[in-house]
């Protein structure tokens, strides 16, 4: 560990030097405040300082302060040394600017080699410490940086878990989850909420004319078809399951759950995909069940669902490629 004796005195330093010699110290001198201070300026590592208190240029409490106040102040342990018996207040001078230890002159070796030796263990505790510190900061950066990429991952997770793979709609999960939301909130506000289920017509028929990927392919374009058939950011459309859809309207009357249906049905004539064995049509059809209601609290959300349900099975009967109303 480094050493560095400030004394003016050259047969002080002398002193010193014969006494620190077989300790294993690498031992620095320095004759006043000024010098001193620009050897601490070079070294970057823990030092014990023997800081006579009166030095030329800079007496040794205001280098003490300086020491103290500066950013190496805590690799740096000062042991101020007094030449008359310490009286109360000097010792109190030199703590408060900063003195970790104190010595009287004249200097016992036992004395000195002891109050070194506190010194060196302090700073090495003190260093061990900052290593730690920085050590524990830096595990802590990589910590926080694995966090916040697995909470990045993880969203994106529940976002794809939410999505249908096939038509990169939402999914039945979405569905459900989003259906219970908008039902709670109308419930609160007594608002309309409109649920339009829609199923193809003949699919089992599509599938088994053009092929089972033919099918997904069709199913790819109509997810596609409704969602562009929808308006407002809270409306949402997802796959209910096989080629069933759903589409979900919130704040929304009978009307405008109509509207949508008929906006829906003149897009899907118009992109007229063929379906040649279809018996009511040369192209794919859908049906579409229209449910509204404002919840209650003793009902749930899956009431909407059989109502749009009912109201899908009664526009199947009426011919298909048309909707159909739920009456309550
Ligand atoms: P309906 O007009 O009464 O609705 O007749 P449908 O044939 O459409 O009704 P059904 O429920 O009997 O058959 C639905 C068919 O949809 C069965 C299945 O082959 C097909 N299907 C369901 N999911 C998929 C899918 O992901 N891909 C494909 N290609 N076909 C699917
Ligand atoms: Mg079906
Ligand atoms: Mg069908």
């Amino acid at each position: 560990m480094k050493l560095l004796i400030i004394d003016d005195e050259q047969s002080m330093r002398k002193i010193y030097a014969a006494l620190v010699k077989n300790w294993g110290y690498e031992v620095l001198f320095a004759a006043d405040g000024l010098s001193a201070w620009k050897i601490l300026g070079v070294i970057d590592e823990p030092i014990i300082v023997l800081l006579d208190w009166v030095i030329p240029g800079m007496d040794g409490i205001e280098l003490c302060q300086t020491i103290k106040g500066g950013e190496k102040a805590l690799q740096t342990y000062i042991i101020m040394v007094t030449g008359k018996k310490n009286d109360a207040d000097d010792v109190v001078r030199g703590f408060e600017a900063g003195a970790d230890d104190f010595l009287t002159k004249p200097i016992a070796a036992g004395e000195l080699n002891c109050r070194l030796a506190v010194g060196r263990r302090t700073l090495t505790y003190q260093y061990e410490l900052e290593q730690r510190n920085h050590s524990l900061h830096e595990t802590t950066k990589v910590m926080e940086n694995v966090m916040r990429e697995l909470s990045a991952a993880n969203s994106q997770l529940k976002e794809l878990s939410r999505i249908d793979e096939m038509t990169g709609i939402a999914n039945r999960r979405r569905l459900e989850e989003y259906l219970s939301q908008t039902w709670h909130c109308a419930l609160r506000k007594e608002e309309l909420l409109t649920l339009v289920m829609v199923d193809v017509d003949f699919f089992k028929l599509y599938n088994d004319t053009y092929g089972h990927q033919a099918g997904d392919e069709c199913l790819k374009k109509i997810a596609k078809l409704l969602a562009a058939g929808i308006h407002r950011p809270s409306d949402l459309v997802a796959r209910y399951g096989g080629e069933e859809f759903a589409i979900v309207l919130p704040n929304t009357n009978s009307d405008g759950g109509q509207t949508v249906a008929g906006r829906i049905l003149k897009k899907i004539d118009s992109l007229a995909l063929p379906h040649k064995n279809s018996p009511i049509h040369s192209y794919v059809t859908i049906s579409l069940g229209i449910a509204t209601m404002i919840p209650k609290p003793q009902l749930f959300y899956k009431t909407l669902v059989e109502h749009a349900d009912s109201a899908l099975y009664q526009a199947k009967q009426e011919g298909r490629a048309q909707w159909s109303l739920c009456v309550d």
